[in-house]
């Protein structure tokens, strides 16, 4: 069974992670989309909310589930028996940083996990979680960015006119 993790925040899940997420499930048996908490990291959104953005948008997918976890990444991969940890790399800038990560977690799990990265589709690699919170804070169309089943409840008042 080759079982993959896809950690992240998900504050929210953007299009740029469905992306990712709907060419992933063609190559493990299981994904499991694995939310970090982080106690001293402010969120926009609760836990709650992100599980079910992600719940929603992947429910026509058998093989994928949600969960979440505090602590090391490594640590959860190695309790869940997954092989693999899947990464989305959308600039230079994300090879850099992940590079150092994926060394890190194969020589803390004792080369037992594979770091797989995807690059994003053209189009997508712009979108950020950090840039859909800040339209939603200002009142932005942030449906442009995130799938369907993303909805927040922003007074249509406080929507900027084009
Ligand atoms: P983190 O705080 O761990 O980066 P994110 O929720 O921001 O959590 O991202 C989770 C994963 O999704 C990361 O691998 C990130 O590179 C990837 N990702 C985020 N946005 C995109 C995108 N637009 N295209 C491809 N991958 C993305």
């Amino acid at each position: 069974m080759r079982r993959a993790i896809f950690p992240g925040s998900f504050d929210p899940l953007t299009l740029g992670h469905l992306d990712i997420i709907e060419r992933a499930v063609a190559l493990f048996d299981e994904l499991i989309i694995s939310i970090g908490q982080n106690s001293s990291k402010n969120y926009m959104f609760p836990l709650e909310k992100r599980i079910e953005f992600i719940e929603k948008s992947t429910a026509h997918f058998d093989n994928v589930r949600v969960a979440y976890f505090e602590g090391l990444t490594v640590d959860f991969c190695l309790e869940q028996e997954a092989q693999f940890l899947l990464r989305g790399l959308r600039n230079p800038a994300d090879f850099e940083f992940e590079k150092a990560i994926a060394h890190t977690n194969r020589t803390l799990a004792h080369k037992k996990i594979e770091t797989v990265f995807l690059l994003t589709s053209s189009g997508k690699s712009f979108i950020s979680s950090s840039i859909v919170r800040e339209i939603i804070t200002h009142g932005g169309e942030y449906e442009l960015l995130v799938p369907e089943a993303v909805r927040v409840d922003v007074p249509s008042a406080s929507r900027k006119l084009h």
